[in-house]
C-alpha cells in the first residue's frame, strides 16, 4: 500500500509510521510511506495522516499502473523520454571505452547522425576475470571529455557498489547492468540520486523481479527509473540470450516505467541486430540501446554483436520509419 502523508504530518511522526508499519519511507515534494503490498485495508490512523492511499497487487507498486496510469517522463538533459512524449532515443557506442581514438570516433558518429547519448562501460562486469575489464575512472574521464567535446549525453555501466558515486557523478544516465541487478548497494546508491537509472533485467530473472527491483530505486526517493529487457537466459543456444519482446509488451502494459530495448546483448551477433532492432522499434517503446565500434574484429569486449558505423548508419536511417509507423519520434 502507498500512503501520501498529508504536508501536516512531521517527519517524526511520519518516521514512527514508517517503524510501526514496517514501511519503506522517502520524500519528493511530499512525504511517501510504502508498506507491503499485502496490506490492504488501511487503519484508521493511516486514513487520518493520508492525502491519498493506493492498494496495489503485488509488490510492484510504484512501478505500477494501479499508483499511476500514465508513464513516468524522464529528463536527460534537454529532452525527455516516456511522459505523453512518445520519444524513442537511440543510443549507440562501443561496449567498452579502450582508447581516446576509439570512443573519439563513436562520439563523432553520434554527432554526424544527431544520437544525442553515447554509451560506453569503463568498468566492465565480465563473464571471464581473464579477459578485458575496462579502463575504469580512466575510461569515466575520457566519456566526460567527449561529452564536453560533443554536446553529448553519456551512459556507463556500475559494476559494483565500491565506484557507485563516480559513475552518478561522471554519468548523465547510470547503467546497471543484467549482472548486478541484484547488487543492493547499487540499487539503494542509485536511488538516493536523483540522474536517471536504466536497470537491465538479470538474464535469469522473471518481470516481477526485475520491477521489484526498480522498486529499490524508487522506493529510495529517484522516480528516474527506465526498464531495459537485454536477453533471457533459455534452452537455446544458437543465438546468446531470447529477446523477451513478450516481456516487453507485458512491461508496456503494467508499469508506468519508461522501456529500452537492447537487441545487442540480446542475440549476441552483430548480424540479427538490424533486425531485430527495427522489431524492437515496431513495439513503440522509448529506446533502443545498440553497440557499435570502429572496427568490431579488435573489439575488446563483446566483439561478434557490436555493428560496424556503416551497419549502424544503415540502422539508423532505417529506424525512422517504423518508429512513425507505431507513432513514435526516433531522437
Ligand atoms: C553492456 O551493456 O555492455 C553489458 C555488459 O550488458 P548486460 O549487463 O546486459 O550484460
Ligand atoms: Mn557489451
Amino acid at each position: 500500500m502507498i500512503i501520501h502523508l498529508n504536508k501536516n504530518v512531521s517527519q517524526d511522526k511520519a518516521g514512527e509510521l514508517a517503524v510501526k508499519y514496517q514501511a519503506a519511507m522517502f520524500q519528493n515534494g511530499r512525504t511517501v510511506l510504502i508498506t507491503s503490498s499485502k496490506v490492504k485495508i488501511a487503519t484508521d490512523e493511516l486514513k487520518a495522516v493520508a492525502d491519498d492511499i493506493f492498494v496495489t497487487d503485488t509488490d510492484i507498486q510504484l512501478a505500477s499502473k494501479q499508483y499511476s496510469a500514465t508513464k513516468r517522463e524522464i529528463k536527460i538533459g534537454d529532452f525527455s523520454i516516456g511522459g505523453t512524449t512518445n520519444n524513442s532515443v537511440v543510443i549507440t557506442g562501443p561496449c567498452s571505452v579502450e582508447s581516446e581514438e576509439q570512443i573519439e570516433q563513436a562520439a563523432q558518429l553520434c554527432v554526424e547522425l544527431g544520437v544525442k547519448v553515447l554509451r560506453a562501460g569503463a568498468f566492465k562486469p565480465r563473464t571471464s576475470p581473464y579477459t578485458f575489464q575496462g579502463l575504469g575512472l580512466e575510461g569515466l574521464k575520457l566519456l566526460d571529455k567527449m561529452r564536453s567535446k560533443y554536446g553529448l549525453k553519456i551512459i556507463t555501466e556500475v559494476r559494483d557498489s565500491t565506484h557507485v558515486d563516480e559513475i552518478i557523478e561522471y554519468a548523465d544516465i547510470i547503467q546497471i547492468g543484467a549482472k548486478a541487478m541484484y547488487d543492493h548497494g547499487i540499487l539503494r546508491k542509485s536511488g538516493v540520486s536523483n540522474k536517471p537509472v536504466l536497470l537491465k533485467r538479470g538474464f535469469g530473472t522473471t518481470l516481477q523481479e526485475f520491477v521489484q527491483s526498480a522498486e529499490f530505486i524508487l522506493s529510495g526517493g529517484n522516480p528516474n527509473v527506465i526498464l531495459c529487457e537485454r536477453g533471457i537466459r533459455t534452452f537455446e543456444t544458437k543465438t546468446r540470450f531470447t529477446l523477451d519482446l513478450c516481456g516487453a509488451a507485458w512491461l508496456k502494459e503494467y508499469t508506468n516505467l519508461p522501456i529500452i530495448l537492447d537487441p545487442s546483448h540480446a542475440i549476441g551477433y552483430a548480424y540479427g541486430v538490424p533486425d531485430l532492432a527495427r522489431s524492437c522499434m515496431a513495439l513503440g517503446i522509448d529506446g533502443l540501446l545498440i553497440e557499435s565500434h570502429p572496427n568490431p574484429k579488435v573489439a575488446k569486449s563483446d566483439a561478434d554483436q557490436q555493428l560496424d558505423f556503416a551497419q549502424f548508419r544503415a540502422l539508423h536511417s532505417s529506424l525512422k520509419k517504423v518508429a512513425e509507423a507505431v507513432g513514435y519520434r526516433v531522437i
